[in-house]
């Protein structure tokens, strides 16, 4: 029999998972505690679960990570992993399969993970290069908890103190449109910021949207964690352009949805990211364009660079228009921030990830 793994199922599933099986709430309570507070992979070593009851769980359900098909390290110590996912379509063929990306992002005290959130991405912003690959599926709930459970893994961060952690922020910015898998987005939100488990703060869980304007609401509502929009143009003819979604979710719409988001989610003020592109979106008066855009709204802009791939149609504007631009943001009172490019020379900074389905393993 094949067996079941509990990674990214709710808690209540959970619990009725073990009472079918005539185990308790506290039992399952306990399960959930080696899972995601201790990092526990392995039912034999959930200590506080009586030996009977460990043989039991092993027999039917498993704890598995998703299988690493590689994992590269950048020179500035930016890790990015490719997953196999478990579900491949062809499990005895070796060199065709479903994967995704994710990128750890360290820093001293804060590190970042990156996730994905669907296999490709169906959006094909011009700019990104998981739009060429266009889109698969969307996650499951495993893969998604899974990413981070297998990250943590990684960098040996399960301490006794979870306040002691590294991973501290998680960002939905890998492959794929979060707010297209919005259930299973909801349900991952809860495991992350569980107290009992992995216990993240919801001010630092980011969740970033190219612009579906009738989600933005349920998420403000029911999710409540820090928003990021990817803007990369003030008008409606550039940004349908670059970004196809707009034609669905104009500009008007969206930045009206924004404008509510942080009172009724109860955050700061949303991200606005804004790569900017040279002789396509980074003049000054593209700047005055933008300011005038998120007049009134509660925002900050980060300024990113484009991060370059093979065959990308834009290439990335000089230090001195980005200084520009970003002076104009500043002087008419909007917070404006560069976000340096992390991990760019093993792809796995904004925009460059993608999965091929078929690999050498060679
Ligand atoms: S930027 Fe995001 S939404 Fe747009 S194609 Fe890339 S992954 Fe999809």
């Amino acid at each position: 029999m094949e067996r079941k793994s509990l990674i990214g199922l709710p808690f209540a599933e959970l619990m009725r998972y073990f009472k079918a099986y005539d185990l308790t709430a506290m039992q399952a309570r306990q399960t959930w505690e080696w899972m995601y507070r201790h990092g526990v992979r392995y039912f034999k070593d959930m200590t506080n679960l009586s030996l009977s009851v460990r043989k039991q769980l092993e027999q039917v359900y498993s704890c598995e990570r998703l299988p690493v098909q590689y994992n590269k390290t950048s020179t500035d110590g930016t890790q990015k992993w490719l997953f196999r996912l478990e579900n491949t379509e062809n499990s005895a063929d070796d060199t065709t399969f479903e994967a995704i990306e994710t990128v750890f992002i360290p820093e001293e005290t804060r590190a970042t993970i990156c996730l994905s959130s669907q296999v490709g991405c169906a959006l094909q912003c011009r700019f990104c290069r998981t739009g060429t690959q266009g889109y698969t599926r969307n996650l499951t709930l495993y893969e998604i908890v899974a990413q981070v459970l297998s990250v943590k893994d990684a960098i040996d961060d399960w301490p006794k103190d979870p306040l002691t952690h590294r991973l501290k922020n998680i960002v939905f910015m890998g492959m794929g449109e979060p707010l297209l898998n919005y259930e299973a987005l909801k349900k991952v939100l809860e495991i992350f910021m569980d107290p009992h488990g992995l216990a993240f703060s919801r001010h630092r869980i980011t969740v970033s949207t190219s612009g579906i304007t009738p989600m933005l609401e349920r998420l403000a509502r029911e999710c409540r964690v820090p928003l990021a929009l990817s803007l990369h143009a003030s008008s409606e003819a550039l940004r349908s352009d670059l970004m196809p979604i707009n034609e669905h979710y104009p500009l008007k719409d969206l930045m009206q949805a924004v404008r509510m988001y942080p009172a009724l989610s109860g955050t700061d003020k949303v991200t606005i990211e804004y790569a900017l592109l040279k002789g396509i979106n980074d003049s000054p008066a593209d700047a005055r364009a933008l300011l005038s855009l998120l007049r009134g709204i509660p925002a900050k802009v980060n300024l990113l660079t484009l991060n370059p791939w093979e065959g990308a149609p834009f290439t990335p504007s000089s230090p001195q228009i980005y200084a520009t631009f970003s002076r104009i943001l500043t002087q008419g009172g909007i917070d404006c921030f560069r976000r340096r490019s992390r991990g760019q020379d093993i792809l796995a900074a904004c925009g460059q990830l993608r999965a091929n389905k078929v690999y050498s393993t060679s």
